[in-house]
């Protein structure tokens, strides 16, 4: 029997990187897997696919997280699908990168849009079965650029700094139905958002983090598979680094 046998998680922006490795841990374990993705049909049909090899029930939707018409239409077919939202992960993620002086508006609003109302829009969406069954584990996506700020990313640390007093704010909420939300929030990983940092901001980034290396999503998907499955019973808004400690 696996951590998340007879669970059923959602999981947004599972495509690719560290959603894709969450996705595929949870099936695993045992979990029934629903995911999004934005635009790449292709890798979600494989993943799917996959997922269901492990013996999981497991369906990828097409819905931007941004888009609060969007999220309300996937919890109709998610619920129709699956029955019950047991584990929600937030973690659909963009950056836009800029100095603020260049920094556009559509820069800011599209960060801000994709990173933290779409937090809102499935958080939102996903209470109604949670406190039907009067239990719930929500796991949100930061960074530590929330915590840190980063020269580059003032949108980007915002959103992931909003995330932060989101997540606390539906823990203290939320407590006394059984929904635990608590944040994870990870350094350096190696997917294609960290690709496009481009060679001399990578070795940057290494001199800076501790364990001379960057973070793989499979050590950020078992971060996740804690805060999904009742070892965590007790653990709720909270923020787990997954930093190989940059952030200290
Ligand atoms: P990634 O490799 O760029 O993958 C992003 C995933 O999110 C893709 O599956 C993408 O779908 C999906 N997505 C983006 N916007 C979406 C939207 N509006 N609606 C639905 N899906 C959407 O990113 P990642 O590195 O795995 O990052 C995942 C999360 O971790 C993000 O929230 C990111 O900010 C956070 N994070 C990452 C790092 C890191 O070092 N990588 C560090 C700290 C925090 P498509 O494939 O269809 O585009």
């Amino acid at each position: 029997m696996g951590l998340l046998t007879g669970k059923t998680a959602l999981i947004t922006g599972a495509s690719r990187g560290i959603g894709e490795a969450i996705a595929r841990k949870f099936a695993q374990e045992g979990a029934n897997v629903a995911f999004t993705y934005r635009s790449s049909a292709e890798k979600a049909k494989i993943l799917e696919n996959e997922l269901q090899q492990y013996g999981a029930k497991a369906k990828g939707y097409q819905s931007d997280a941004a888009s609060f018409d969007d999220a309300a239409t996937l919890m109709q077919e998610v619920l129709k699908e699956f029955g019950t939202i047991d584990v929600l992960v937030n973690n659909a993620g963009i950056a836009r990168d800029n100095l603020l002086l260049r920094m556009t508006e559509q820069q800011w609003d599209e960060v801000m849009n994709n990173n933290l109302k779409s937090m809102f829009n499935l958080t939102k969406q996903a209470l109604r079965p949670m406190l039907k069954a009067r239990s719930g584990s929500i796991i949100n996506m930061s960074s530590i650029i929330g915590m840190r700020g980063n020269a580059g990313q003032a949108n980007y640390a915002a959103s992931k700094a909003g995330i932060i007093g989101f997540s606390k704010s539906v823990a203290q909420e939320l407590g006394s139905r059984n929904i635990r939300c608590n944040v994870i929030a990870p350094g350096f990983i190696e997917t294609d958002m960290t690709e496009n940092l481009g060679g001399n901001n990578r070795e940057e980034f290494l001199k800076k983090i501790p364990m001379e290396r960057f973070g793989k999503p499979d050590e950020v998907a078992n971060v996740a598979l804690f805060l999904a499955s009742d070892l965590s019973a007790y653990v709720s808004g909270q923020v787990l680094s997954v930093c190989g400690a940059m952030n200290t």
